[in-house]
């Protein structure tokens, strides 16, 4: 008998504690939801945010591959010089300067190389060496 009463007392103090337990608990449980919520908000701008990103690398991918894919060996890449014939032109004539575009025969050609550099070799009539079509 007194060890029913004791077990009873027993089992009403682990019920009271753990309600107990439970209403303290409960706060944290509210406080952890609202925190939840916050984050899952978060996460949906953040996904958001990381689609429009990918749709940015996608567009820069096909960017690149468009330059990549254009021809640039092909040795007809001319360069869009100015061959202004106006005055001042004759000055840098004078001086030879590798810069001065020659939109006649004699200078040199204006075509750029698969290197990048600009063609070394003389420009025939159109401002291009034999091997760029002059
Ligand atoms: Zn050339």
């Amino acid at each position: 008998m007194a060890k029913r009463l004791l077990s009873l007392l027993l089992f009403i103090a682990i019920a009271a504690s753990g309600y107990s337990q439970n209403s303290s608990s409960k706060a944290d449980i509210d406080k952890l939801k609202t925190d939840n919520e916050l984050l899952q908000a978060k996460v949906q701008t953040l996904e958001a945010k990381l689609d429009l990103l990918k749709m940015e690398i996608e567009n820069l991918k096909n960017q690149v591959a468009a330059i990549k894919s254009q021809p640039s060996g092909s040795g007809q890449t001319t360069v869009s010089q100015p061959s202004s014939g106006s005055s001042g032109n004759q000055q840098v004539y004078k001086s030879q300067t590798p810069s001065a575009p020659s939109s006649g025969s004699g200078g040199q050609c204006t075509a750029i190389t698969k290197a990048g550099k600009r063609c070394s070799r003389a420009a025939r009539s159109n401002g291009l060496c034999w091997q760029h079509g002059g």
